[in-house]
């Protein structure tokens, strides 16, 4: 079956993972047919008065995919390419995420379609409080919690918070997560998605023995969560041999110096192969790659950590990593995956590997509506619990089933979801034979 000759619905294409992942579950046929249906669905046009005077409108998205173990929880995407079979998609992969690491929120996204580069900040700010005008009836700290995604981040949110407390009469920090620490934010969020992969990594390596000083690394996409993974295995000994951004990559077989190219990426917003020593940056020898060459290349361990539905069927076969770490959400079509899963890659599938962040975000939700605020390292512990006990879970359930590791997820995820929707009645309850 192929995906790149005519482009399947995302979200068709995602929920497909459902019924194969029911095989290893006991969830009632109910049950998993109401995973199929997003729960709500809001489409927005948000005016906005531009710079120069004009005014531009700009469609938006929400989407609760389901609340059955809590309220919906998902990122905001700012994204040229933002549709809504993308919203819902990515609002699935939250259901199943949260399940997934047994955190009580059910799945929800957004997005806004526009490419903000184009946009200068005051124009950002105006769009984004905008949004939240449009949606704030339809969110809220019990109903639906927003968070950074693509293109959106810390600064963002803390907009839109104060946006969402102006209409609601009152400071809400509990609305959103993500917000920079003065505003509410928690400790340990801003790495947290990348440091949840990077945990999970920890744990194979426990498992097959890796000394990381052996293995090598490819990062696609060296934003706020493929720096944070790429940081803490470089610093852990892992070689980090290629990393890429939107527009290209760059590589080096000895390895890159990850704080100095990190340094330079945010600095300024190139990716240029460099070592620093202290505010002092000279050139260092790399290639430079495309962002297609970088998936095939012949690395221990490839890290997707950009945009979707970049490992198809036009590429899948090309793949040489032994493991391929999602920390993007969806970055492999449900056919390739096929594909990988016959050539024995081991996949950590994105609602395990990218489950950081939601985590982290969930203890952020927690120490607003407590108004107690954890120290970093506590935060740390507590995601790193999180993450062995789940990737073990998972892992293990994969070995018993003799399965791969997203079934695995999934079928795991779908455990705690099922057992939520059940306990709501269906229909052998109500027939009286349940
Ligand atoms: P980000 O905006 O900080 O970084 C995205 C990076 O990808 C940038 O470096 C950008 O240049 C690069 N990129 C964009 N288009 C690309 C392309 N076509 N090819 C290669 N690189 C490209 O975003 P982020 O928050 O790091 O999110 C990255 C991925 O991780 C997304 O799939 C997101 O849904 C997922 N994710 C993020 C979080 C989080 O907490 N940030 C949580 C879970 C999942």
């Amino acid at each position: 079956m192929s995906d790149t000759t005519t482009t399947p619905d995302i979200f068709d294409d995602a929920i497909k993972r459902l019924d194969e992942a029911a095989q290893y579950t006991a969830i009632d046929p109910e049950a998993l047919e109401k995973l199929k249906h997003p729960k709500i669905i809001i489409q927005v046009s948000i005016p906005v008065r531009m710079d120069d005077g004009s005014l531009r409108i700009f469609d938006g998205y929400r989407v609760r995919h389901d609340d059955t173990r809590g309220p919906g929880k998902g990122g905001i995407r700012y994204h040229q390419d933002v549709d809504l079979a993308e919203v819902k998609a990515l609002a699935f992969w939250m259901t199943c995420k949260c399940a997934a690491v047994g955190i009580p929120f059910g799945g929800a996204k957004g997005g806004i379609v526009v490419n903000p580069k184009e946009l200068s900040r005051l124009e950002l700010e105006r769009l984004s409080r905008g949004f939240i005008r449009q949606i704030a009836d339809f969110i809220g700290p019990d109903t639906d919690v927003p968070a950074p995604d693509v293109y959106t981040n810390a600064m963002i949110m803390g907009w839109m918070m104060d946006e969402y407390s102006k209409l609601n009469g009152r400071r809400t920090p509990e609305i959103i997560t993500g917000k920079p620490i003065p505003l509410g934010g928690s400790l340990g969020r801003n790495d947290a998605t990348g440091r949840g992969a990077y945990y999970c990594i920890k744990e194979y390596e426990r498992i097959k023995g890796w000394k990381p000083e052996d293995i090598t690394v490819a990062v696609q996409g060296f934003g706020n969560a493929g720096q944070a993974v790429a940081r803490l295995l470089h610093e852990d000994g892992y070689r980090i041999i290629a990393v890429s951004d939107s527009r290209g990559g760059i590589v080096r077989p000895e390895g890159f110096d990850v704080p100095s190219l990190i340094h330079v990426k945010n600095e300024s917003r190139e990716l240029r192969a460099v070592y620093c020593h202290g505010a002092f940056c000279e050139l260092v020898q790399a290639d430079s790659i495309t962002n297609a060459e970088l998936l095939e290349l012949d690395v221990d361990i490839l890290i997707p950590a950009a945009l979707e539905n970049v490992i198809t069927t036009a590429n899948a076969d090309k793949i040489k990593a032994d493991v391929v770490v999602e920390v993007a959400n969806g970055p492999t079509t449900s056919a390739a995956d096929k594909v990988l899963r016959d050539k024995e890659i081991l996949v950590m599938p994105d609602i395990l590997a990218n489950a950081g962040g939601v985590t982290v975000s969930y203890f952020e939700w927690v120490q607003n509506k407590a108004g107690f605020y954890w120290d970093e390292a506590d935060v740390q512990q507590r995601l790193h619990k999180i993450m062995a006990d789940e990737f073990n879970a998972i892992y293990e359930k994969a070995a018993h089933h003799t399965i791969d590791m997203r079934t695995a997820g999934y079928a795991h995820a779908l455990d705690r979801i099922g057992t939520a929707i059940e306990s709501q009645g269906t229909q052998s309850y109500f027939r009286g034979d349940g």
